[in-house]
């Protein structure tokens, strides 16, 4: 089914994410997926940890996800939606406003989760753009992580996303330290202050504070505490500033809560939503916003939101996106999201005190092992192929964020598989 000479193909012209077009780190070919197993050309079967980065949250090749798009396939793939709507948004955007914090009721749907920032940040923009001072500049936090097109690195943590590479391109915006109080310690009243005095300061020339609530995902699988982003709730209350999160990991329950603002009791004035959307099958993302916002915006000087890409809409991921929302709702994940923790504590937490490790944390169905040293990228990945399991590791962070529907056996198969990879040495360092 796969050649030699195909894998030659794909190193000569394909690129993948973060990868040398000169010495590319190996890939491995997958030609199908079933539940939390994915299938390697060879026949070989590897576990897996990762749900395709936080998407695939019920499983690989889910029956009613499948009819959702063979249905909606029989009718219409796509057609725009400029002067034209269709059941399947309409549909889901009716279940989004029901299920997300209270007050977010007006749904502009898009490609992918770095569009919904670009689309987020552009609100807060025109939100402002009618007033006698508009503004420009966002404050986020830290260790963040929103995404690859320029509007949304510009708000990633300036150090992992390489800023001094688009010196004079990428706008520059005003970061606050991360929180240090962890999700599970007690509140450090002192994580505050500076992003007061930033506040403070600079308030009137902000238009929003972006931020991921609870757990920073790609800048670094960090879990902060609820009260940062209780008290950020107050202070953009205070210096009326709008508040933007970055739920696009986090959402549809991998927290433990359907929604991560869940765990602070708040709702943003700007939601972003991705990843899981669609239970890992298309590429979609809904921005969500408040009445009051989506009106001034209608009255400032453009008259209406500027954004409306081709593919808005899309009836197939919005039918698809329908199908996992109607699965969440059944009620089955906060049991098995539950499990996975209880598992993941039992398995990874004996690993703290370890001399490779430096920390291992835990929340929802999401496990990190953060380790002293880098990861030798190629040689783990090997490794972990070898034993059975997709676990992929960046930096520092070896973690696990598997389906919702993993079996307790194939959840102990990826767990053991990071205990034996930090006792060997080799697979670790510069
Ligand atoms: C993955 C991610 C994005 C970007 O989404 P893409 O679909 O990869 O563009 C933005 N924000 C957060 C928090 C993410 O985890």
């Amino acid at each position: 089914m796969l050649t030699a000479e195909d894998l030659h193909f794909d190193r000569q012209h394909i690129w993948h994410p973060y990868t040398s077009m000169i010495d590319p780190l190996p890939c491995y070919p997958v030609i199908s997926a079933q539940g939390s197993t994915l299938t390697l050309a060879d026949g070989r079967t590897l576990t897996e940890g990762m749900s395709s980065w936080w998407a695939a949250i019920h499983g690989y090749n889910h029956p009613r996800l499948n009819r959702a798009m063979t249905e909606q396939i029989s009718r219409m793939s796509h057609v725009m939606f400029g002067g034209i709507t269709h059941p399947a948004a309409i549909e889901l955007s009716r279940k989004l406003v029901r299920i997300t914090p209270d007050g977010l009721d007006k749904v502009f749907l898009a490609d992918s989760g770095s569009v919904a920032v670009e689309v987020a940040m552009k609100m807060a923009v025109q939100y402002y753009s009618g007033d006698r001072q508009p503004r420009k500049k966002f404050m986020t936090i830290r260790q963040g992580y929103h995404g690859d097109t320029f509007a949304a690195m510009s708000v990633c943590d300036p150090d992992n996303s390489m800023h001094a590479l688009w010196k004079g391109y990428l706008p520059e915006h005003l970061f606050a330290p991360a929180p240090q109080s962890r999700f599970t310690g007690p509140w450090q009243s002192g994580d505050m202050h500076e992003t007061q005095q930033l506040l403070e300061a600079h308030h009137a020339s902000l238009a929003a504070v972006i931020l991921e609530p609870i757990v920073q995902g790609a800048g670094g699988m960090r879990f902060y505490h609820p009260d940062y982003l209780r008290r950020l709730r107050e202070l953009c209350d205070h210096y009326g500033v709008l508040l933007i999160a970055d739920e696009i990991a986090t959402g549809f329950g991998r927290t433990g809560r359907l929604f991560a603002c869940e765990h602070a009791g708040i709702s943003p004035d700007i939601l972003c939503l991705g990843k899981g959307l669609t239970g890992g099958t298309m590429t979609l993302s809904a921005v969500l916003t408040r009445e009051a916002i989506a009106e001034k915006i209608s009255l400032s000087p453009a008259g209406c939101f500027m954004h409306g890409p081709t593919f808005m809409g899309n009836p197939l991921a919005c039918a698809v996106a329908c199908a996992s929302i109607e699965l969440l709702e059944e009620g089955h994940w906060p049991a098995q999201v539950a499990a996975i923790e209880r598992q993941l504590c039992t398995e990874l937490m004996p690993l703290k005190g370890h001399p490779q490790v430096a920390d291992v944390r835990v929340l929802g169905a999401i496990g990190v092992v953060e380790c002293h040293q880098p990861v030798k990228m190629a040689d783990i990945q090997q490794f972990f192929v070898n034993e059975g399991v997709w676990i992929r590791p960046f930096g520092r962070l070896i973690y696990l964020m598997p389906p919702y529907i993993i079996q307790p056996q194939e959840l102990a198969q990826l767990t053991g598989a990071i205990r034996k990879a930090i006792e060997k040495p080799e697979l670790f360092g510069h």
